[in-house]
């Protein structure tokens, strides 16, 4: 790296992302960049669903799931609000819908999707094997 920083200025700026950027889209682009992996576009409008992170030329797409929200089949996307059920219930069948539109439009247009929930960020060895997966894809 050269970012001419002195190791104390480095350290006070790692721990200063650290602790301010902890949502799973960072979370993920610290992986990437960890991977030596860039020139990704973040959330274009112009590509079906906008995805979180695109490589445009490439035609690849990962969109960053919450559990919740994308009712993802683990123990956080299966826990179910108590109150207003019915609300909700049309809500996250809404998202689920809209997500398999934008998936079948994206695949038609020739993208390669990957999904990555934010329950996976738990364990990132893991998920660095997932992503390496997808970029090492037959194009
Ligand atoms: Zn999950």
């Amino acid at each position: 790296m050269s970012d001419n920083l002195t190791p104390e200025q480095r350290r006070v700026a790692m721990r200063r992302v650290k602790s301010k950027n902890t949502s799973p889209e960072i979370a993920i682009r610290r992986l990437l960049h960890q991977m030596g992996i860039a020139g990704y576009r973040l959330h274009r409008r112009d590509v079906p669903g906008s995805p979180d992170i695109a490589w445009l030329s490439k035609k690849a797409a990962i969109f960053i799931h919450g559990c919740f929200w994308h009712a993802h089949d683990c123990p956080r996307g299966s826990r179910k609000p108590k109150t207003n059920r019915h609300y909700w219930q049309t809500k996250l069948a809404r998202n689920i819908q809209r997500d398999s539109k934008q998936r079948a439009e994206l695949k038609k247009k020739g993208w390669d999707i990957l999904t990555i929930w934010e329950c996976e960020l738990k364990d990132e060895s893991r998920l660095a094997r997932r992503l390496n997966r997808f970029f090492a894809r037959p194009q």
